[in-house]
């Protein structure tokens, strides 16, 4: 498994190694900083995401106009899209005291107990991958999620005994990158719920642009469009690509981000023109040139490409499967007529009829505009 993605699981953060995890949406130590930089401290500033903006800023507004502090508010959505940014926002436009931690990090009730009776009257909580959060931890925060107390078990055994004590009112935050993981109690103590989704290229046009502006950066609207096109749809993603590209371009040629030079930047960085790197590479090409196209099972497929399962299902599979390039049926992955010509490769006959009728009712649409897509039915059918 990648480093990035085991340091993710055990705690939250991740490789030092940035080179080798250019275009993977978990944040990377060192760049935290860089991150803190360019977070939008307003709901204004924040950009994109116009349902959630909206909603969330009705939400404040009412709150704000009763004196009382908002309902919680639940955030779900893809790693690098923004959720940590948005619960910061709704601290700062509420003027509230922010803690953060995660689920992860509270192992034990004892240490959400802490944390909880020690918030301040309006005070936002944010837990990040609440999902996360050990069982016990969570029926202590059900109870301070609803009735605002807690009860602390002091004792082991028939002498233990319960200490109710009392929080102060305040709005929780949590974030999930998995809300299908959260427990049904939990999702319900939620009085606001907000998805965010993947960012269009244009809208991250708008948010490079900003970035640059924010770090002096000297920006073309071409490099901005080269950039965001290869950013998977994600803020971090297209933010750390603009910071690599201003390296290059500092480094090697005139200091400017423009196309030439951003095209120059993800050569050496390995990021192809849809944002895919090699590892993701090496997994089409395994699909198409060892297996046919496939079916064929993640295992074998993994042992293809030298990495573990579970890396190429969570770090390749769920952008391969969004580009259309890749799809998931019972029978195995299968490379859609998109990733053939993505590798430069003409599809199979099979695959270029599929694509013909595929534009019909089995097909999906083709968000990246090179006609993947309509497999999965062709090979889910029963021979
Ligand atoms: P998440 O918590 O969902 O993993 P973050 O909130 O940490 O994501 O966002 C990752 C980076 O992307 C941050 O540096 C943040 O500034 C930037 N970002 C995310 N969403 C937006 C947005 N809508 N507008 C501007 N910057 C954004």
């Amino acid at each position: 498994m990648s480093s990035a993605v085991a340091n993710e699981r055990d705690g939250h953060n991740v490789s030092e190694d940035e080179g080798a995890e250019l275009v993977s949406a978990y944040a990377i130590e060192a760049e935290r900083e860089a991150e803190a930089t360019l977070r939008p401290r307003r709901l204004s500033e924040f950009i994109a995401q116009h349902r959630v903006r909206e909603q969330l800023d009705l939400l404040l507004q009412g709150a704000m106009r009763r004196g009382a502090p908002p309902e919680h508010i639940l955030l779900s959505g893809a790693p690098g899209l923004g959720k940590t940014t948005l619960a910061m926002i709704v601290a700062a436009e509420l003027g509230a005291g922010l803690r953060i931690t995660s689920g992860p990090a509270i192992e034990r009730s004892g240490d959400l107990a802490a944390v909880l009776t020690s918030l301040s009257t309006g005070d936002v909580l944010f837990i990040d991958e609440i999902h996360r959060i050990a069982r016990p931890a969570e029926e202590l925060l059900y109870s301070a999620m609803e009735d605002f107390r807690v009860d602390v078990v002091v004792g082991k055994g028939p002498g233990a005994t319960a200490i109710p004590l009392d929080v102060e009112p305040f709005t929780l935050v949590g974030a999930t990158t998995r809300s299908g993981l959260l427990t049904g109690p939990m999702r319900d103590r939620f009085g606001f719920v907000g998805h965010l989704d993947f960012y269009e290229p244009s809208e991250l046009d708008v948010l490079l642009h900003r970035s640059a502006r924010i770090l002096g950066v000297a920006l073309t609207d071409d490099g901005a469009t080269e950039i965001a096109g290869r950013s998977r749809g994600t803020p971090r993603i297209a933010n750390r690509l603009l910071r690599r590209v201003r390296d290059f371009a500092e480094v090697r040629a005139d200091g400017i981000v423009n196309t030439v030079n951003a095209q120059a930047a993800l050569r050496v960085y390995d990021v192809d023109d849809l944002g895919l790197d090699r590892l993701d590479r090496a997994v089409l090409t395994a699909l198409v040139r060892s297996f046919g196209g496939g079916p064929v099972g993640l295992s074998t497929l993994a042992v293809a490409v030298g990495e573990q399962p579970d890396t190429v299902e969570e770090v390749c599979e769920p952008f391969l499967g969004r580009a259309g390039l890749l799809a998931r049926t019972p029978r195995g992955r299968v490379a859609t007529a998109g990733a053939w010509r993505h590798l430069g490769l003409t599809p199979p006959d099979r695959l270029a009829l599929t694509n013909l009728l595929g534009q019909g009712p089995a097909g999906r649409p083709d968000t990246l505009g090179n006609g993947a897509t309509p497999v999965p039915d062709l090979f889910t059918q029963d021979p």
